[in-house]
């Protein structure tokens, strides 16, 4: 920030930054120790048939109860988790509690067929070099069966190294565990990685979604994600919907799944119990058609 502040300045003390920088090393401190302390949580959010409304699938999305700042979201700590490394064991806990978490809901009787769970990976985990170790021993933990695990990894996760990554990832495909490209479209790799990466699931990026009803041209780019998915042999999945008017658009693009504040935020894992037990095991839960529960 100094040097930006041109080399002609010269900045000695700036208490704000200071304080900015206190707050960091508290946080990186305290974060060491969330795991030991069981400081971390899991929220929950359902991945929904856009053809029968129906809960398949649902995501994990870390949290962490921090002490004092009460309930945090991940852009608040994961970008320290990450600088600091932290994030290897962080994502180790995430895939065990979610395996756990999906293992017991499948038992339950009364709660729609499951069939998978979404783990999102980072970088880190896939340079760190036991990533398939991890992964199988978590699946066997918890008497999942690795066809039901989702790897959730963005464009620029697998482009830092492709190589690396696409040798790591389809030892893991070989083992049946399924690949997404999350945030499909934000990142800068070509539309190569699509054919020769180890990939079974495009994610379209939120963005895209929420552009979509103002915007034709947006419409226009999910609808040629979702085409391209079709010939390719690969699953969509949008993140986001938010309207009816969305969930339409992509129901006549035949894009397979959808997320989002239109049919559930992420919950707790008590929440999302009760929210599978509710969902039953006939009737749609939510369609473009079901306006009254707007
Ligand atoms: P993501 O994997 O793309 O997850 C989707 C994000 O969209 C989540 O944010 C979710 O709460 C949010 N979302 C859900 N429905 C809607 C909606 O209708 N509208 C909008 N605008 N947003 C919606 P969240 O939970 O804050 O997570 C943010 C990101 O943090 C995730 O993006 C993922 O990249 C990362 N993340 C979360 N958990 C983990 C984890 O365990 N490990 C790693 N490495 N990254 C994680
Ligand atoms: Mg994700
Ligand atoms: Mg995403
Ligand atoms: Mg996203």
């Amino acid at each position: 920030v100094a040097k930006q502040a041109g080399k002609a300045r010269c900045v000695v003390f700036d208490p704000e930054m200071h304080a900015v920088a206190e707050r960091h090393l508290a946080m990186e401190s305290d974060l060491r120790q969330a795991i030991a302390l069981d400081q971390l949580r899991v929220a929950y959010q359902p991945i929904v048939s856009l053809q029968t409304g129906r809960p398949l699938a649902f995501e994990a999305l870390v949290r962490w109860e921090h002490p004092l700042q009460g309930l945090l979201p991940p852009a608040a700590f994961l970008p320290i988790a990450e600088e600091t490394g932290l994030i290897v064991d962080i994502g180790t806990w995430v895939l065990n509690r979610a395996c756990a978490d999906f293992a017991s809901w499948r038992r339950l009787p009364g709660i729609p067929p499951l069939a998978g769970v979404h783990v999102n990976v980072a970088r880190q985990q896939l340079l760190v070099g036991n990533l398939e170790e991890v992964v199988m021993s978590a699946l066997q933990r918890h008497d999942v069966a690795p066809s039901c695990l989702h790897l959730e990894l963005t464009e620029s996760e697998i482009m830092h190294d492709p190589d690396h990554a696409a040798a790591v990832l389809s030892e893991l495909r070989r083992r049946g565990v399924k690949i997404d490209v999350d945030d499909f479209g934000t990142g800068y790799s070509s539309l190569a990685i699509l054919h020769e990466l180890p990939i079974d699931v495009l994610k379209i990026d939120q963005s895209f979604v929420a552009k979509m009803s103002q915007d034709h041209c947006f419409a226009a780019l999910v609808h040629a994600v979702t085409t391209l998915a079709q010939n390719l042999g690969l699953v969509t999945v949008a993140e986001g919907i938010e309207t009816s008017d969305q969930l339409a658009m992509l129901q006549t693009m035949d894009c397979d799944f959808g997320q989002g504040r239109f049919f559930a935020m992420p919950m707790s894992p008590a929440e999302m119990q009760a929210y599978l037990c509710s969902c039953g095991t006939s009737a749609p839960v939510r369609s473009s058609l079901d306006l009254s529960m707007e």
